[in-house]
């Protein structure tokens, strides 16, 4: 695995931002964007989301969530599909207290719905 700065991924963030008033809480500045470019994953993934947890949290106190894409298919996705993928991670962070929300909640089912995109953790 082999991690960089994803400031396409941040910038597709910022702007789902500003359309979705259910991301209010997500502090942008709060959340790291990665880019996975090895391409030597273990499992078919385009996007993940994890809290940054102790001990690791004390490296940068100010980071909470790292949004990690991989480029091995996330690459060949549409913007759509991005923007998709995005929002979808997003959401397993609205509530913005170092936890992630699971997909029993009704928010998923609606960008399912908008996009017509299954679930990119799945
Ligand atoms: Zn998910």
């Amino acid at each position: 695995m082999d991690f960089i700065i994803d400031d396409e991924a941040r910038e597709i963030a910022n702007a789902l931002k500003l359309e979705d008033s259910s991301l209010a809480l997500v502090e942008f500045d709060r959340v790291l964007f990665a880019k996975e470019i090895s391409g030597k994953m273990q499992f078919k993934r385009v996007a993940d989301v994890k809290p940054v947890t102790p001990p690791y949290n004390l490296l940068n106190p100010n980071v909470l969530y790292i949004v990690s894409t991989y480029s091995k298919y996330w690459d060949s996705l549409s913007s759509e599909e991005k923007a998709s993928a995005m929002l979808h991670q997003l959401y397993h962070i609205t509530n913005f207290d170092g936890t992630i929300a699971h997909h029993n909640v009704v928010d998923f089912k609606e960008v399912i719905e908008q996009y017509g995109f299954r679930d990119p953790d799945g």
